[in-house]
């Protein structure tokens, strides 16, 4: 089992809030664990637990060389003492990065693959070779994403509810995993808002659906995912967003990461702006972590 600490719920205390009649809290579950912080935890919760009951020692995952889910299931392989690979997309580039020394630094073996190998990543063909090469692994799919990560999202969804008095929940959205985890987590009884952080993210309500669907047969209604606060697309940033990721810092002494966090809180101060939210409602945003990003902007 993987250490977990205890994260604190912080408001935010601003005029514009107050003016609108919105209390707004924010989860800190950036603070969870060192390095498997986040979403990633609850994510990588019971893939850990699957592994272990099959007998694995091995992990093996894909990811990108900025890869939150890469730098986290290195750490988290190193604290349960078992093996890691990571299939990189693209070339090895010199200096390695912060994501992909500190994954090397917790014993993950690295293995670049070019894009287009790396498109193979879910074929069974392409799986076979790699178990022939690397010999018996436990496979968590790119950015973590499968139903076991949605469990241990769920449990983190049911933990805010019995936590924390709140209306709306917000959380930023990559694969959409997390979201369909919490989702079912919380229930019919509060909102959740997701912020893609991807261009073109409407695909995503699908992916959440089926994941619900897998989840449980019931009818999750009570949530949307917001698609304009993308910033560019994944991994993209503006002098805007950058600014306003500063701005939000000094503000309220809380970090973001440009990837997920900032584009989401961006997206909750303009639905704010614009009336989104209802007058006299409680705010919960999940803060997901992902600050190691952090160290690879200029
Ligand atoms: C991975 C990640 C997400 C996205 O999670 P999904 O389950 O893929 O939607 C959100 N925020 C942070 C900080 C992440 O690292």
């Amino acid at each position: 089992m993987l250490a977990y600490t205890t994260t604190q719920i912080q408001e935010l205390h601003a005029e514009f809030l107050h003016e609108k009649g919105i209390k707004l809290f924010i989860k800190r579950e950036d603070q969870n664990h060192p390095h498997v912080s986040g979403n990633k935890w609850w994510k990588l919760k019971y893939n850990l637990d699957e592994a272990k009951k099959l007998g694995h020692s091995k992990l093996l995952t894909f990811g990108g060389a900025f890869s939150n889910h890469i730098y986290s299931t290195a750490a988290a392989a190193n604290e349960l003492g078992i093996e890691s690979i990571g299939m990189i997309r693209g070339e090895e580039i010199f200096p390695l990065n912060h994501t992909l020394t500190f994954a090397k630094e917790m014993g993950m073996r690295l293995h670049f693959v070019t894009r287009e190998a790396y498109r193979k990543k879910t074929e069974q063909d392409f799986i076979d070779e790699l178990q022939t090469k690397f010999g018996d692994f436990y496979l968590i799919p790119e950015g973590g994403f499968n139903q076991f990560a949605v469990n241990g999202c769920a449990e983190f969804g049911e933990q805010l509810k019995t936590e924390f008095a709140f209306d709306y929940l917000c959380l930023p959205v990559g694969t959409g995993a997390t979201m369909a985890g919490i989702i079912a987590g919380v229930g019919n009884s509060k909102r959740v808002v997701g912020f893609s952080a991807l261009k073109s993210g409407d695909f995503l309500v699908k992916d959440v659906k089926a994941n619900l669907k897998e989840y449980a047969d019931t009818d999750f209604s009570n949530w949307e995912i917001m698609t304009d606060f993308h910033f560019g697309g994944y991994a993209k940033t503006t002098a805007q967003l950058l600014d306003f990721k500063k701005s939000f810092e000094t503000k309220y002494h809380i970090p973001l990461d440009h990837v997920y966090t900032a584009k989401m809180m961006a997206g909750i101060f303009d639905l704010l702006a614009r009336g989104y939210f209802e007058r006299g409602s409680t705010i919960l945003v999940v803060h997901t972590g992902g600050l190691q990003g952090n160290t690879s902007v200029i």
